[in-house]
């Protein structure tokens, strides 16, 4: 076997891997970046960038090669539930107020061939199968690339290979220690917009109605995504009959996100999923990390994935860059892995919670939600600032906003009052344990406490199983964890131990 080295590998590369390699390749330090598949190639998401997303990219120095694929730039954000409709701008970060939605076919090879103008050895068509160990140590990785099987060593192992995560696997780590059941289920499909030249064509939006929520989000070339989130369940009719399904879904909100697609043509096949659990795993250990996607997953219900991977892979090079360039012991590389992880999950929490609060499967226009979006109208930017990830949900839903919708539904629904009552009451501890996480912050570094916004019941897939060298590359195809055969990998000399929990 062929072996090489190299001071940091890289595993996946799509947008935590791209920024994490373009971090560290740009303070002069020896990166390689694998990818199993050969980009351009799609992935399964909706791929908003929110403009905190889009100033990630900014900072990685991608910007311009995206904007030059002429993606619409969306200013404007919307909510819209029955008759609550709410407009606003997107608060600007970094100077960027405005969101981005380019297919990650063409976005995420802009983002490789940055790490790659950056310094990166970024190679495709390159399977990992094994981290290699050394005392106790991850030390680089075994791989796969046109049938020859090379040893890559490094100081340090990234993974940053997606929910079916290779290196979580070998890591020991790739049962989450705190993960929550998703609700809703995902369904979406390109089309034209008939809206090309208006407002609407500048916006993303988000619908409620039913039991489903929805996003309508431009898209290059004057076409636009729609992606519908029913509950979970739903999924199995949308495989069943396609057309059929998204036209009933779309038929019960016809005033609502059935006008703003009226008109639109060429659709392509419709993408499902019905499994996107959220979960924490650790992600930090003795010479390995696990950014983006591999590390920590929230429900696609928010949008902000893509704004994490790019934005704490980016931090990961940033914060043991100096370590790395010092030449530091093996003890100060894992503390800066672990104070990386900290932040991480420090910042994510409430999106994590949120995520979970807004998969429930329950009606997301209730008459009190409908009265609390509605106190967002006319003051700019604030609910925005929400899906931006400008402020933590909690803060934005204040009390004082809760109180004032409470008191509003009461008012213009005097016939569903105890409705409304039972449902404001039904929320109280959900409220209670995400700012009970809030309070606790950074003294929870890996605590597996269920609070009520989680649905902890979570059948999370059993670790994949090994396969020898010469199986077929899988494909990311449009089924989710529960469904995917696992990454390949052969056995480790010297593996691992499993990884605590809680520390
Ligand atoms: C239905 C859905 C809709 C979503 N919508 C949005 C949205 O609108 N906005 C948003 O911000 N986020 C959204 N997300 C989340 C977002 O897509 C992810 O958070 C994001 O893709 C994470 O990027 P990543 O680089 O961590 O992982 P990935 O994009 O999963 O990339 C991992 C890469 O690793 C490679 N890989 C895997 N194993 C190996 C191996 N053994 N060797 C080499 N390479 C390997 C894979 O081929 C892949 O290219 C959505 C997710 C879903 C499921």
């Amino acid at each position: 076997m062929r072996v090489e080295e190299t001071d940091v590998v890289v595993v996946g590369g799509r947008l935590a891997g791209s920024a994490t390699a373009i971090t560290l390749a740009r303070g002069g330090h020896r990166v390689v970046m694998l990818e199993r598949r050969r980009l351009p190639s799609d992935v399964l998401s909706s791929h908003a960038l929110v403009p905190s997303a889009v100033a990630e990219t900014a900072r990685l120095g991608a910007l311009e090669r995206l904007l030059a694929l002429d993606p619409p730039k969306s200013p404007w954000v919307h909510v819209g539930a029955g008759d609550v409709q709410v407009h606003e701008h997107w608060s600007a970060v970094d100077g960027i107020g405005y969101g981005l939605c380019i297919p990650r076919v063409d976005q995420d090879v802009e983002l490789a061939r940055t790490a790659e103008a950056a310094g990166a050895d970024v190679r495709m068509q390159t399977d990992v199968r094994d981290v290699v160990w050394r005392a106790g140590r991850a030390a680089g990785v075994r791989c796969v690339h046109d049938g020859e099987e090379v040893e890559i060593r490094a100081r340090l192992v990234v993974g940053a290979d997606g929910r079916r995560s290779t290196v979580a696997a070998r890591c020991g780590a790739w049962t989450p220690y705190r993960a929550s059941r998703n609700g809703r289920g995902a369904a979406y499909r390109y089309m034209t917009d008939p809206h090309v030249g208006t407002r609407w064509h500048a916006t993303m939006s988000q619908w409620r109605w039913g039991t489903t929520v929805g996003y309508t989000f431009p898209t290059p070339g004057g076409r636009m995504i729609c992606m519908l989130m029913p509950p979970a369940e739903r999924i199995s009719e949308v495989r069943r009959d396609p057309e059929g399904a998204w036209r009933a879904l779309v038929g019960e909100d016809s005033d609502g996100i059935g006008a703003r697609l009226r008109g639109a043509t060429d659709h392509t096949r419709i993408r499902s999923t019905s499994e996107t659990i959220s979960y924490f795993r650790a992600s930090s250990g003795p010479g390995w990390a696990l950014a983006g996607d591999a590390g920590h997953f929230k429900d696609p219900v928010i949008g902000s994935g893509q704004r994490d991977a790019l934005r704490f892979g980016r931090r990961l090079g940033e914060i043991v860059g100096p370590v790395l360039d010092a030449g530091g012991e093996d003890a100060e590389l894992d503390a800066a892995l672990q104070e990386w992880e900290r932040e991480r999950d420090r910042t994510c929490m409430a999106s994590y919670h949120w995520g979970s609060r807004e998969s429930r499967p329950n009606a997301p226009a209730t008459p009190l939600l409908r009265e609390v979006i509605r106190t967002f109208d006319g003051h700019r930017g604030q609910l925005a600032d929400n899906f931006g990830r400008v402020r933590d949900p909690e803060r934005i839903v204040s009390p004082r906003v809760v109180a004032l919708g409470l008191l509003n539904a009461l008012h213009r629904h005097p016939g569903r009052r105890r409705e409304i009552v039972r449902e404001a009451l039904g929320e109280l501890p959900i409220e209670a344990g995400i700012r009970l996480d809030r309070w606790l912050g950074r003294h929870l570094f890996r605590a597996s406490t269920t609070r009520p916004s989680e649905r902890g019941d979570v059948d999370f897939p059993p670790v994949p199983r090994a396969a020898s060298a010469a199986v077929a590359v899988p494909d990311e195809g449009t089924a989710g964890l529960a469904t995917n055969g696992g990454p390949s990998a052969a056995g480790a000399s010297e593996g691992p131990t499993a990884v605590s929990t809680a520390r």
